[in-house]
């Protein structure tokens, strides 16, 4: 087994761990560092890039604090979804950095499998409908801002919560609430990074052809695919391509080469 160590706060090695067995890594949870002070989990939407470039930083400084070859990080964001913004949206990062190689690979696994979400409630009956839409006790809530003397992320039992929201509005008139997003109090969140690891194992699995380093994956969509109608090339995609983390070298996946006047500009604008 290639030990792996992973830099993180909150318990994600139990959900990575099964899933990157299978390839031969042990993933051994490292906290050496305190990964809110490199500006994570800030609950914004970041630029893609940026949450790669983090994960894989996280990555590094793990490997490298460990003197290891290998190091694991991870990075979440949450915000409204790409397409309409109106749904919650889950962008899950994993990087895993070969310091032998001096290269990262890294996966990911989106979508509105979420339950992200704040409220300041004035009454005890809006304040209790949050915390059940939310999925709590299963999903931790959040009570008050930090700033706040009666900030607390550690209540699980609904009782306790229920009498600490209502006396907190009896008090002084409101109560902020929001959704628990630290991965060991959101089981939404747990299921998109066993997600990403599944990607990550699927991506350490394919070696690149000319290098043979583990990592040879998609990176983008070629588009191009002919219209069956009218032949015009529309933008749909045509092909994937598949690129190496470490040489750089990249080849072409063919995908299909025609498609459905529906999706052609000329034929169906
Ligand atoms: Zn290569
Ligand atoms: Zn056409």
């Amino acid at each position: 087994m290639e030990t792996v160590y992973f830099l993180t706060q909150h318990d994600k090695a139990a959900i990575v761990a099964p899933v990157l067995a299978s390839l031969g890594y042990e993933i051994r949870e490292t906290r050496f560092l305190d990964t809110d002070h490199l500006g994570t989990f800030t609950g914004d939407v970041k630029r893609f890039d940026t949450q790669v470039n983090t994960a894989i930083e996280k990555a590094r400084l793990a490997a490298q604090h460990h003197g290891a070859r290998f190091g694991l990080g991870s990075e979440g964001s949450f915000g409204p979804d790409p397409y309409m913004g109106v749904s919650a949206w889950n962008t899950e990062v994993l990087a895993i950095w070969d310091a032998e190689k001096n290269y990262a690979v890294h996966a990911a696994a989106q979508g509105p499998l979420t339950n992200y979400a704040q409220l300041e409630a004035d009454t005890g009956e809006q304040a209790w409908q949050f915390v059940q839409r939310a999925g709590f006790p299963e999903h931790g809530i959040i009570v008050g801002r930090a700033e706040e003397p009666w900030f607390d992320k550690e209540i699980r039992d609904p009782a306790i919560l229920k009498a600490t929201i209502e006396a907190i509005i009896a008090e002084t008139g409101a109560v902020w609430l929001e959704t628990d997003m630290r991965a060991h109090r959101n089981p939404s969140r747990h299921a998109m990074i066993r997600q990403a690891a599944e990607a990550m194992a699927q991506r350490l699995a394919a070696v690149c052809p000319a290098c043979q380093a583990a990592g040879f994956g998609a990176v983008a969509l070629v588009p191009g695919a002919l219209c069956e109608e009218c032949g015009a090339a529309t933008q749909a995609a045509r092909a994937r391509r598949m690129a190496c983390p470490l040489c750089g070298h990249s080849e072409e996946q063919s995908i299909r080469n025609h498609v459905p006047a529906s999706q052609c500009e000329d034929c169906n604008p």
